[in-house]
């Protein structure tokens, strides 16, 4: 009847993990998602766009206003000059971004470079263009990028190299000499850059973000891709942006046109006026996840897991090796239902499985519900 066009796609663990968690009661650190308030500025500002009559939709490419407080923040943050008419498109979330930046570029038979454990979207996107994923495999714990086998992964049809800084599921980041070498592996090539930093501002111990951004020669040929999602605590407002060079860009519009058109207007608008108002909302994301960080970690010190501290993302590794051999997926699976501790499974971030006997937990959480968490897992 149907010739499915992802055979071997089933439901995003995502998805599959919160609904376990919810059917079994359990606390919820699988799916990455704060459970902290919208900040009120930001929820005053939308309600007043609302009422002002912001109701209808926005350009295309995005609110000119947002797309020049996106273009001031890059420009104090990563010392970067880009042009909020040509090079910045708002979009519904960072997937919806990388999913636009695959479509536009990626011909049949291309191969796409990347690193596993990746965020799951990557593989399909590329799938669904008639693309070929060539995954490079990051080896537990240090999650390191192999530079040579990245090299020799490289031919005439490489068409994309995806990174992502800081590194879901990971918690890893890139550092200015890992970018270094990047730029100096694609010098004198046609291959693009797909950087996913959505997690930019949740970076650890005084590290900087490493953004495509500060490498001029790497922003000439990169899509970068942001979330709002994560640094306001609004996942589910859905909304995030893509910064290219013009010729680029132009091609990402055509398919967000056709994709999304443009997107929720009175929370463009609000976006904006807190980017430029409330700096100190990004700002002080670093500590306030840090914090989070240490919280977890100190009251899972009783535990039997193996705990490296995460460098940057909202997510926590926790080796498992000491407590048992179970694959992770059956593990995640049975821990949610007889501990109440719902976590993501890292092998489903390979392609194939790749089994490391890690389980991630998302830290954006309350301080209780943190320590109710760490309590169970101290049980066991
Ligand atoms: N990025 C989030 C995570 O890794 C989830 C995104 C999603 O559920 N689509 O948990």
């Amino acid at each position: 009847m149907i010739t499915s066009k992802l055979p071997a796609t089933g439901t995003t663990i995502f998805t599959v993990m919160s609904a376990l968690a919810k059917e079994h009661g359990a606390i919820n650190l699988s799916q990455g998602f704060p459970d902290f308030p919208c900040p009120p500025a930001l929820q005053a500002a939308l309600e007043r766009y609302i009422e002002e009559g912001f109701n209808q939709y926005a350009h295309m490419a995005g609110a000119i206003s947002l797309r020049q407080a996106i273009a001031n923040k890059v420009a104090l943050t990563y010392g970067a000059t880009i042009n909020p008419e040509t090079d910045v498109t708002v979009t519904a979330g960072g997937t919806q971004a990388i999913f636009t930046a695959i479509a536009a570029t990626v011909h049949t038979g291309d191969e796409v470079i990347y690193f596993t454990p990746a965020y799951d979207s990557y593989a399909p996107a590329i799938l669904l263009q008639g693309g070929k994923p060539i995954a490079i495999e990051l080896q537990h714990p240090s999650y390191q990028i192999p530079w040579q086998q990245v090299k020799d992964a490289t031919t005439p049809r490489t068409r994309m190299i995806i990174i992502n800084t800081p590194h879901n599921p990971s918690g890893t980041v890139m550092t200015a000499a890992d970018m270094r070498t990047l730029q100096d592996l694609v010098r004198d090539t046609n291959i693009l850059i797909l950087s996913d930093e959505v997690y930019e501002h949740i970076v650890f111990d005084g590290a900087r973000h490493e953004s495509a951004l500060r490498f001029p020669e790497l922003a000439a040929r990169s899509f970068v891709v942001y979330s709002f999602g994560k640094t306001y605590h609004v996942t589910g407002w859905k909304m995030g942006y893509c910064i290219a060079p013009e010729a680029l860009m132009r091609e990402f519009r055509k398919v967000h046109q056709y994709l999304v058109f443009s997107v929720n207007h009175p929370a463009q608008l609000a976006f904006g006026e807190i980017m430029e108002t409330q700096p100190k909302l990004w700002q002080e994301l670093p500590q306030f996840y840090q914090r989070k960080r240490d919280l977890f970690i100190k009251h899972l010190q009783g535990s039997r897991f193996t705990i490296r501290p995460s460098q940057g993302t909202y997510f926590q590794l926790l080796g498992y090796e000491n407590i048992t051999d179970e694959p992770d997926t059956a593990l995640a699976e049975r821990w949610t239902k007889e501990i109440g501790v719902a976590s993501i499974p890292v092998s489903v971030f390979y392609d194939p499985a790749v089994q490391s006997k890690v389980l991630r937990f998302c830290f954006a959480k309350s301080d209780d519900v943190l320590e109710a968490a760490a309590e169970k897992l101290c049980k066991i």
